[in-house]
């Protein structure tokens, strides 16, 4: 039996989250990890240092000796890095956003079909234990609700709130209604402290057959929030399914058997206005709280990228998948762009001219 040797990895960009990727990488068996590439040198020889691979200031360097690359630069620069590795063969693992526009997303997907290289995008959540052990449940939903708030950290403000956070959930959602063509869209936002949209809310609307409004998503996101909530719940006419990403928490709530509210009788509703809202909701629903195993989303994240590359399949989350929550989240900045350009004037998503001057 003859044993492959290990795929020579890299990491470009080894800033907050790169240095978990070099880290897990460094953990993998069947890896090697070569590289770590940092623009700034200092950033490249401290995750060296740390996790091991060659510290390097220029990816273009490393071209022809790597297999597999994680890009976790700032998005203005994931297209024309992601097409340098792409290009010499390599399969890569690209952070979300996968790029700055649709047009780069699509290059991107065809330079990795040609070159018959992966091309996975780093939507993490697909990931998080609490989806993975609500997803199976979620099949015809008719309300969505998604709050992503977190307080400000400096990064990822080359892009709007939408790019940056919005866009996990964007993914979600596209994940479970994916049968769906593109919703319309009404959206709102403003900036806050980075110039660009730092807390935004969208409303998407489903079509089904015969254009007629079938599903609603509501997503708010945030990068200004003094406390933390990453929560998606999902309603359907036999469930009501409440995921909670942080906390990694998934509650079901269901009808119970037999109950109709609208035959319930006097005395019954009589007892249960005498209890507390919990109490009387649970003589109506059965509450449950799944389990939800505790598991390292980073790891399974790349374990999943090394598996794909190995037997060549194609990764869970793909490039295609990362284009359409990218085409969804610009056309919700677009939206937000049209809102304040009616709302305001000209003067686009900034902080309210007259409030400034
Ligand atoms: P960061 O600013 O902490 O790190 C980025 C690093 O890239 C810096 O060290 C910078 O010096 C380096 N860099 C910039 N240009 C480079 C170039 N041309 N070549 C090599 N290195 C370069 O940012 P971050 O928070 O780690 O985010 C990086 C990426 O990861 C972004 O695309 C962001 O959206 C994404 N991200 C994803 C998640 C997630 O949940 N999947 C979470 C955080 C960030």
């Amino acid at each position: 039996m003859t044993t492959k040797p290990p795929l020579r990895a890299a990491v470009i960009g080894v800033g907050h989250l790169g240095r978990f990727h070099a880290r897990v990488y460094s953990e993998l068996p069947d890896v090697e990890l070569r590289y770590v590439v940092d623009i700034d040198p200092v950033r490249a020889a401290s995750a060296a240092q740390q996790y091991g691979g060659e510290p390097l200031t220029d990816h273009r360097e490393i071209l022809d000796d790597v297999d597999i690359a994680s890009v976790v630069t700032p998005t203005h620069t994931h297209h024309p890095i992601a097409r340098d590795l792409l290009d010499a063969g390599a399969s890569i693992l690209l952070e979300k956003p996968m790029t700055m526009t649709v047009w780069e997303a699509d290059d991107l997907i065809q330079i990795a079909r040609n070159r018959k290289a992966a091309l996975q995008i780093g939507h993490i959540e697909r990931f998080n234990p609490a989806y993975r052990a609500a997803r199976d449940l979620i099949r015809e939903p008719i309300f969505i609700e998604c709050h992503r708030l977190t307080s400000y950290a400096f990064r990822g403000t080359d892009v709007s709130v939408v790019l940056d956070l919005m866009i996990h959930d964007l993914d979600l959602i596209l994940d479970f209604v994916f049968h769906y063509p593109p919703p319309s869209i009404e959206a709102v936002g403003v900036a806050v402290l980075s110039g660009n949209t730092d807390l935004a809310n969208a409303r998407l609307h489903f079509p089904g057959p015969g254009g007629r409004t079938e599903c609603i998503a509501n997503l708010t996101a945030s990068r200004v929030s003094p406390s933390p909530m990453r929560r998606l719940r999902v309603f359907q006419r036999d469930l009501y399914v409440s995921m909670d990403f942080l906390q990694k928490k998934v509650y079901v709530f269901r009808k119970k058997d037999g109950i109709d509210p609208a035959r319930l009788d006097p005395q019954q509703l009589a007892n249960l206005s005498g209890l507390s809202g919990d109490l009387a909701l649970g003589q109506l629903m059965d509450i449950r709280e799944m389990s939800v195993a505790g598991t390292d989303a980073l790891k399974d994240e790349l374990s999943a990228f090394v598996a794909a590359v190995r037997n060549g399949s194609p990764p869970p989350v793909t490039g295609e998948h990362g284009r359409r929550a990218l085409a969804t989240a610009v056309e919700i900045d677009r939206e937000i762009q049209r809102f304040l350009t009616a709302r305001f004037g000209e003067q686009g998503p900034g902080p309210a001219r007259g409030e400034r001057e």
